[in-house]
């Protein structure tokens, strides 16, 4: 996914920038990078590769090399190099964004051809997608103008920071798909995807930006200079695995979210166990969510190894991952013996990773072994943030299931029938997934409790993974025969500016 922090200060700003972006270092696997406009106006940048350490200990030594900046923006990328510097008749700017180009394709031929634009930027034979969001801004003849473009043209999802001039225009995705805050201290303003960045920096926030809205944040203020459009489709996993605990998006707090989430979980539960516990480390808050709804001890049977397993996200190889997730996790074995042991989980995404648990589990003689989704049954792979880029339909353990059951891919009725809680199909779908990961017993949180516990009315969240609902047509436009919303395609409502 990635995520990005930007500031802007009347003194030096490069500590905030680095501890800044430092945190968003869950949000991406990949590549970290800085860039700042040093006294004398240049803009000097750093990137480094940051798969197998950590954000802090590849910039701290060459922090001094920033000293002095006023102006600077960072980023965790979950793939491609960034912040990039971009030389154009909008003048010197650098730029970092977060999202999913999906019609990057269309996009690079169109501005080859039509404008023929080159583009410098590659990795593992494609393009890189911040260098085309800035081609598409450079069709116009202001950097406003120019994001208010390329944000038209975009069919996925895109927040950015440009930084030029000393300052930072912030914009977040059209949809709002991701978050984008402002916060501000004495002489500094920051803007930033993850709240949590804010209080140890010593900032209050101020505000979400709203989708589509664009401002130009200085040292004292941010000036609004295209403001938000209705439609919101933020995205409902931020708060079931995605966002930090500490961070709020829309005013709901995730940690706030993910106890309320677990607690709803056990209130429709009847099952009878000893102890709750949480898969580490993001089924944790919704286990104690349901521990203490249910009145059963909240114990760790799990504990994860973090001396040396730091990172948060795992590796693409399918098979690197398998034994990753299973190096990090230690059985305490006084948690686990003769127990009813019920976990909660953020998610079931291929399933094997809690088979192979089980399996150990009972192993080590828990006597029964539970899990609790904190989500529904992931059912569509994500069209507009990165976490599954390479996740094909058949890479979900739900889709596969029904596929079996099937005996091939369903009509679009027939697969509403399997996404809809509580239908016979739904029942059948959960029951042979249960089979196959050898639990005890499986439940999945539903779409309307998780919307509920999120606290935002459906309309305003992305629940696409879920139930396949795109209100924005984005998904049509893809080519998703999704059966759950046809949606009014908001492309036909809003006529991009022409370049
Ligand atoms: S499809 Fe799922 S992961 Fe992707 S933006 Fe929507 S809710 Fe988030």
């Amino acid at each position: 996914m990635g995520g990005f922090f930007g500031v802007v200060s009347n003194g030096d700003c490069v500590d905030d920038l680095f501890y800044g972006v430092d945190y968003h270092s869950h949000l991406g696997t990949v590549r970290g990078g800085m860039a700042v406009t040093n006294p004398y106006g240049s803009i000097i940048r750093s990137i480094h590769d940051i798969s197998n350490e950590m954000f802090r200990s590849k910039f701290g030594p060459e922090l001094e090399m920033f000293r002095g900046a006023k102006c600077g923006i960072g980023i965790i990328s979950d793939m491609d190099d960034q912040p990039l510097l971009i030389a154009s008749h909008l003048g010197m700017y650098s730029i970092v964004t977060v999202g999913k180009l999906n019609n990057i394709e269309e996009l690079t031929r169109q501005a080859i051809e039509e404008h023929h634009i080159h583009f410098a930027e590659h990795s593992n034979g494609e393009h890189n997608p911040t260098e085309v969001v800035a081609s598409l801004i450079n069709t116009q003849k202001t950097i406003e103008d120019g994001i208010a473009y390329a944000m038209h043209r975009i069919k996925g999802s895109c927040s950015m920071l440009v930084m030029a001039d000393g300052k930072i225009y912030a914009a977040r995705d059209r949809y709002g798909r991701t978050p984008v805050s402002l916060a501000k201290k004495p002489g500094a303003m920051a803007v930033s995807m993850e709240t949590s960045a804010y209080p140890n920096l010593d900032y209050e926030f101020v505000r979400d930006l709203g989708p589509a809205e664009i401002v130009l944040v200085d040292a004292e203020s941010a000036t609004q200079l295209k403001p938000p459009e209705e439609t919101m489709q933020i995205c409902s996993f931020l708060w079931v695995y995605f966002g930090y605990p500490s961070s709020d998006y829309e005013g709901r707090n995730t940690e706030t979210v993910r106890y309320e989430n677990g607690a709803r979980i056990a209130a429709r539960d009847g099952v009878e166990v000893d102890s709750v516990c949480g898969v580490p480390d993001s089924g944790v808050a919704h286990a104690i969510g349901y521990s203490n709804k249910k009145g059963r001890p909240y114990l760790r049977a799990l504990v994860k190894y973090t001396p040396t397993w730091l990172r948060s996200f795992m590796p693409q190889v399918q098979s690197h991952r398998n034994l990753i997730a299973k190096m990090k996790l230690l059985p305490v074995q006084d948690q686990i013996e003769g127990k009813r042991l019920l976990f909660c989980d953020d998610s079931i995404v291929r399933g094997t990773q809690f088979r192979d648990v089980t399996r150990r589990l009972l192993e080590r003689g828990a006597k029964e072994v539970h899990l609790r989704s904190a989500s529904p049954p992931l059912a569509f792979p994500c069209l507009f943030l990165n976490f599954s880029r390479s996740r094909s339909v058949m890479d979900l353990a739900a889709r596969r299931i029904i596929a079996e059951l099937e005996g091939g891919e369903p009509t679009p009725e027939i697969l509403r029938e399997y996404i809809t809680a509580g239908t016979p199909r739904y029942e059948r779908m959960v029951e042979k997934i249960r089979q196959k990961l050898g639990l005890t017993t499986l439940k999945y949180q539903t779409i309307d409790q998780l919307v509920e516990a999120i606290g935002l009315p459906k309309c305003k969240l992305c629940t696409f993974c879920f139930d396949g609902c795109d209100p924005t047509g984005c998904a049509k436009w893809i080519g998703c025969a999704c059966p759950a919303h046809d949606g009014d395609d908001a492309e036909s409502k809003s006529e991009p500016k022409k370049a």
